[in-house]
């Protein structure tokens, strides 16, 4: 059951890097799209520390009066996400869209999205319908997709797409996690309650080249599982312990036979060093696995995400009414 909720001022966060040529036509394309909004809006343009003239573009197009537009500009480029948790920082809104400024998320979409969002969900979610990607990208992506619903149980069906909506309370909720890399749609999900995906249309980017060469896109990923869990440090232990085990069973095999049959069936001694080995790499692979265990626990402490967040204390004492973590 979702109880319907008022919204009173959104706010759009769009990550820019080197995408002079779109903007003009994003920013014409959002504010047609926001005025169409019952409610007031601001749209928070992050530029990452484009080499070309976007960040000029955006602090001309903040200055003019009376603009809608809040440009925040970043020394360097710090990649897509943290660009957008800055944005996030700023953000005067209950309801926050996020979308890309090379005009792949369509901004008529973002009216539809609020519209889903009041009727009480705390992240919306999107499928791109006709994903306007390359053949490999979209492979990658559908396979990290079922990655991530398997480890979740959540069935979101399209994690990559950044046209999303998110209640003001879940970020305060990501602002208060303390990792340096992250990926927000997930982070986002960790800390909501209702959510729902709807379908939206994709474009062909026009202007320009992806941002995200090979390497960024693998860091991206990696980005996105370690945000996710630390499981693969859990398997480390657990198939480290599988492993020495069999090498601890094979070189008793080897030492049991060496006893029964003779020096001359273990080649003079080769095989007792075999046995040997097998027992100093079972050992290499139950301490690993404990210093991943120890791994996985001062990750999960160094990024101090909040224990839990309290929307909200209903009390007759006014002072405990307020967001409280921890
Ligand atoms: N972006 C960014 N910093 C970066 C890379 C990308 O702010 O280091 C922005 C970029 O300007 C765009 C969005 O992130 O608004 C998505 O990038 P892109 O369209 O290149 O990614 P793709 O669509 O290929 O996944
Ligand atoms: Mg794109």
């Amino acid at each position: 059951m979702t109880t319907p909720m008022k919204i009173d001022k959104v706010s759009i966060v769009i990550p820019v890097y080197n995408e002079q040529e779109s903007l003009p036509e994003l920013m014409r394309r959002t504010l047609a799209a926001c005025e169409q909004l019952d409610a007031d809006y601001e749209i928070l343009l992050v530029d990452d520390g484009s080499s070309d003239d976007s960040a000029a573009v955006l602090t001309a197009a903040a200055e003019a009066p009376g603009s809608h537009i809040v440009a925040v500009l970043l020394n360097r480029n710090y990649g897509q996400h943290s660009a957008i948790m800055a944005g996030f920082s700023h953000v005067t809104g209950d309801l926050v869209v996020t979308l890309d400024a090379d005009l792949q998320n369509p901004p008529e979409e973002i009216p539809r999205l609020v519209e889903v969002a009041a009727q009480g969900y705390d992240v919306v979610g999107t499928v791109r319908q006709n994903r306007q990607d390359s053949w490999f990208r979209k492979r990658a992506s559908r396979m990290i997709n079922a990655l991530i619903q398997r480890t979740t149980g959540k069935a979101m069906g399209d994690y990559g797409c950044m046209l999303r909506a998110y209640r003001r309370h879940i970020i305060d909720a990501m602002l208060h996690c303390h990792e340096r890399s992250t990926f927000i749609p997930i982070l986002a999900n960790t800390f909501a309650r209702k959510t729902i995906e709807i379908p939206v249309m994709h474009s062909e980017r026009e202007f320009g080249d992806s941002k995200y060469s090979l390497m960024k896109l693998v860091n991206l990923m990696y980005d996105l599982v370690t945000c996710l869990t630390t499981t693969p440090l859990r398997m480390l232990s657990v198939i480290g312990s599988m492993i020495a085990l069999l090498g601890f069973a094979f070189s008793l095999l080897l030492i049991t036979l060496r006893l029964f049959l003779g020096a001359h069936w273990a080649a003079e001694g080769v095989f007792m060093l075999f046995a040997v080995l097998f027992i100093f790499i079972g050992a290499q692979f139950i301490g690993m696995g404990l210093l991943g265990e120890y791994i996985g626990r001062i990750y999960n402490d160094v990024r101090a995400r909040p224990r839990y967040f309290v929307q909200r204390v209903v009390s007759q004492n006014p002072l405990s009414s307020q967001q409280e973590t921890q």
